[in-house]
């Protein structure tokens, strides 16, 4: 069952929102080389607790940290810690944060200084795979029209679509139903109904869209070692259309 959300509860949602769109912007700006993933972490939890919150990835299934900070070939789900940024590195940066029970996520990668005209293209290809998708959740549309939007966008330009990670529904739980695959048909798939609030996020490799979990139990990586992205909004569908309930990059 896709759980819909009433308006009072979209702004709760929208509440816990905009503390992740702040933290995304603070971590943002501190994002240089030599500054470790446990650094942006530390930060987060700072942050996110000073503002009343949860870091709602801190204890999930045994996370250690309080955000996910995947570099380079990195996709997901990358555990804080001493890895340091260098020069030419991607960062991607996952963020959730539970207030008064309501949860948000989101996810932005950031470059690490200048970096190389592909990777540049991965990032921009895939941010705006992810708001042609957001634009999709408009009651009446179907969740197939979300992956389509992304799969066309990302594969017109010569990238690949990791299938075996997909976004979500999202509440007062991080994970609802349904799942919202990154490829899909127009016009297929549960409809979108107002209060549906979703999980978006296009995961993309350069290369082949192939990954493997890392021994560590939660990092993936693309399987040819190529550059990865991860742009991830969270999402209502209104009766005035798509509301991002995760603004992390407007102001
Ligand atoms: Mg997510």
């Amino acid at each position: 069952m896709i759980i819909r959300k009433t308006d009072d509860q979209i702004e709760k949602m929208a509440a816990a929102g905009a503390v992740h769109a702040r933290c995304m912007k603070m971590l943002t700006s501190k994002v240089r080389p030599g500054v470790t993933t446990a650094d942006l972490d530390e930060a987060a939890e700072k942050f996110i607790r000073s503002q009343g919150g949860v870091p709602t990835f801190k204890g999930f299934r045994g996370f250690p940290g309080s955000i996910c900070a995947s570099p380079n070939s990195m996709v997901v789900h990358g555990i804080p810690g001493p890895y340091t940024l260098e020069k030419g590195d991607i960062i991607s940066i996952d963020i959730g944060v539970t207030l008064d029970g309501w949860v948000a996520d989101g996810a932005s990668t950031i470059p690490v200084g200048p970096i190389d005209e592909t990777t540049q293209k991965l990032l921009t290809v895939t941010k705006e795979s992810l708001d042609l998708a957001a634009a999709q959740m408009v009651p009446g549309n179907r969740v197939g029209d979300i992956g389509h939007a992304v799969q066309s966008h990302v594969e017109a330009n010569g990238f690949s679509i990791i299938r075996t990670l997909v976004g979500h529904g999202v509440g007062q739980d991080m994970h609802e139903e349904p799942q919202i695959p990154n490829y899909g048909t127009a016009g297929r798939g549960p409809e979108i109904e107002e209060g549906m609030v979703f999980a978006i996020e296009p995961m993309v490799n350069v290369g082949g869209p192939h990954v493997y979990m890392d021994d560590d139990g939660w990092s993936v990586y693309s399987e040819d070692g190529s550059m990865a992205a991860h742009f991830e909004y969270t999402v209502a569908a209104t009766a005035d259309g798509p509301r991002i309930l995760t603004p992390w990059d407007r102001d």
